[in-house]
């Protein structure tokens, strides 16, 4: 099971995160299955992960203006889609888990 502190702000450990889809007990439940959906889409997949990027960006936009119920059930489903695409583009692009973790402790440690 993988996961992250978050840095300490304000002298508080504000807690941890973990990206379940990545976690090697559910990665290995998802890996096979995102890798196929990489294959299915082939070279369409970075369009498709740059709409449902575009669809994520909308869905937190329309959260922050209503606060209508069923747009944080929306913003879920588009967070799906996104971590989805990125796990399939991880595939696309021969991308490891790790590397993206490592990218995640930098920032964390670097910009947060
Ligand atoms: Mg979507």
């Amino acid at each position: 099971m993988k996961e992250m502190k978050f840095k300490k702000i304000d002298g508080k450990n504000v807690g941890k995160i973990r990206i379940e889809i990545f976690e090697e007990d559910n990665g290995d439940k998802y890996d096979e299955r995102i890798e196929e959906v990489n294959n299915y889409w082939g070279d369409q997949m970075p369009m498709l992960a740059m709409e449902e990027a575009g669809e994520f960006i909308q869905a937190v936009s329309k959260l922050e203006r209503s606060n209508i119920k069923e747009y944080k059930e929306n913003l879920i489903k588009e967070m799906a889609d996104m971590m989805i695409s990125i796990k399939a583009l991880t595939f696309r692009y021969g991308i490891e888990d790790d590397e993206i973790f490592e990218a995640i402790d930098k920032k964390l440690e670097k910009n947060y």
